[in-house]
């Protein structure tokens, strides 16, 4: 295992994600318990001593079975990282109730690291008021209280939401989880978040490495395309190198087997960063990937002003993006909960005034009702 140096600790660079356990029947909220032991003292025994979980993983589970499974080996053996829900937003004003619980569940009585969870659209305004729910002073008063470590934040929000966020807590932030991989490097703007991340001194734990299992596996001509550069490295060894090659801090994976495990383990037996040839190469893949089917917007903003209902059509097309791209994921509907209804895709009048000045010639209107048809069927 190789490990990377935060504030002089030695974190293995590959973290075990919890948000993910193998289940029992395919129910989610069934952990298979003797597999995830099993697979935690694998974990244990071959160097990763990092260990991810979250009040919401597994319908609440993953905290109480990871506790399980940790409480067998010396607490100071192990990293452990968990979570405050605000993705939900009934519990803002319940910090101090769910920190508490958590302690509990997990069986310690400190976390190592502790992370305000995803940060976006939906929630940012929530957790600017502090005055209103004192999430951040409760957990600055755990910290200094020694029941946190480390604090830091994960996000799955855009650029701006990310940016408000470090300018009002960047001083207390000391990490940030971001969901990085070399297919949203540009597609997500990830390059540009992880700028601004750094930008604030603070550096990068990655969350999505393989975008779900997206990266596992390549088509053909892509696969063919990297094996003649490195003919040994596997789909997901390239999504590690390149994570290796941004200089990643933490690279969490939610591992479901132990096959799994065991692969991504070795994978992160050595340091092997993409040479430029190779980064240029697989960005140019995941340029590939991406591309076919997605709306070309540029983000000119020529069409907003002929907008008779003033939609933000640029950022209304790049969630539609991530919509087809992942086949109804929950970012895009999680943004758009954000917005007010009549500022959303089905509130297009199908007018095609915008259509008329966009030198990409996309279809807009066509394009918002596709899009609004896949949000009626989103299970988000
Ligand atoms: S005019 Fe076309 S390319 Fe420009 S922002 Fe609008 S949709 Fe995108
Ligand atoms: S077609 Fe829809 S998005 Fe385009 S200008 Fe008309 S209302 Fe706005």
């Amino acid at each position: 295992m190789i490990y990377n140096d935060y504030k002089g600790l030695q974190l293995s660079a590959l973290g075990m994600g919890a948000m993910r356990l193998p289940v029992v029947n395919g129910n989610d909220a069934d952990i298979n318990e003797d597999e995830t032991q099993r697979m935690v003292d694998y974990a244990m025994a071959h160097g990763v001593n990092y260990y991810d979980t979250a009040w919401g993983y597994h319908a609440g589970n993953s905290e109480l079975v990871m506790g399980r499974a940790l409480k067998r080996h010396p607490r100071k053996s192990f990293y452990l990282a968990t979570k405050f829900p605000g993705y939900d937003l009934s519990n803002m004003p319940r910090v101090k109730e769910i920190f508490q619980k958590q302690l509990e569940k997990l069986q310690v009585d400190y976390f190592d690291f502790y992370l305000i969870h995803n940060v976006c659209e939906l929630n940012i305004d929530a957790y600017l008021r502090e005055e209103q729910y004192g999430i951040y002073s409760h957990l600055m008063q755990m910290k200094a209280e020694g029941r946190i470590r480390h604090l830091g934040f994960s996000a799955h929000g855009s650029y701006e939401v990310i940016e408000r966020f470090l300018e009002r807590y960047g001083e207390g932030m000391e990490f940030c989880q971001l969901q990085v991989n070399y297919l949203d490097w540009d597609f997500q703007e990830a390059r540009r978040k992880v700028e601004l991340i750094r930008s604030h001194g603070l550096p990068i734990w990655v969350m999505e490495p393989l975008r779900g299992g997206r990266l596992t596996q390549l088509e053909e001509q892509h696969a063919e395309r990297l094996a003649r550069l490195r003919p040994h490295e596997t789909p997901t060894g390239w999504a590690f190198r390149f994570l290796q090659s941004i200089g990643a801090t933490m690279v969490l994976s939610g591992m479901s087997n132990m096959e799994q495990l065991q692969q991504n383990i070795t994978t992160f037996e050595t340091r092997q960063p993409l040479n430029d040839e190779e980064m240029k190469t697989l960005l140019a893949v995941a340029d590939e990937m991406v591309r076919p089917g997605m709306v070309p917007c540029t983000a000119c903003r020529y069409c907003t002003t002929h907008c008779p209902q003033e939609l933000d059509i640029p950022t209304l097309l790049a969630l539609y993006n991530e919509e087809k791209f992942t086949g109804g994921g929950f970012i895009a509907p999680m943004a758009l909960m954000s917005y007010p209804e009549d500022k959303r895709p089905d509130a297009c009048l199908g007018c095609g005034s915008c259509a008329a000045v966009c030198p990409q010639q996309i279809d807009i209107p066509g394009a918002l009702a596709d899009f609004a048809k896949m949000l009626q069927k989103s299970p988000f």
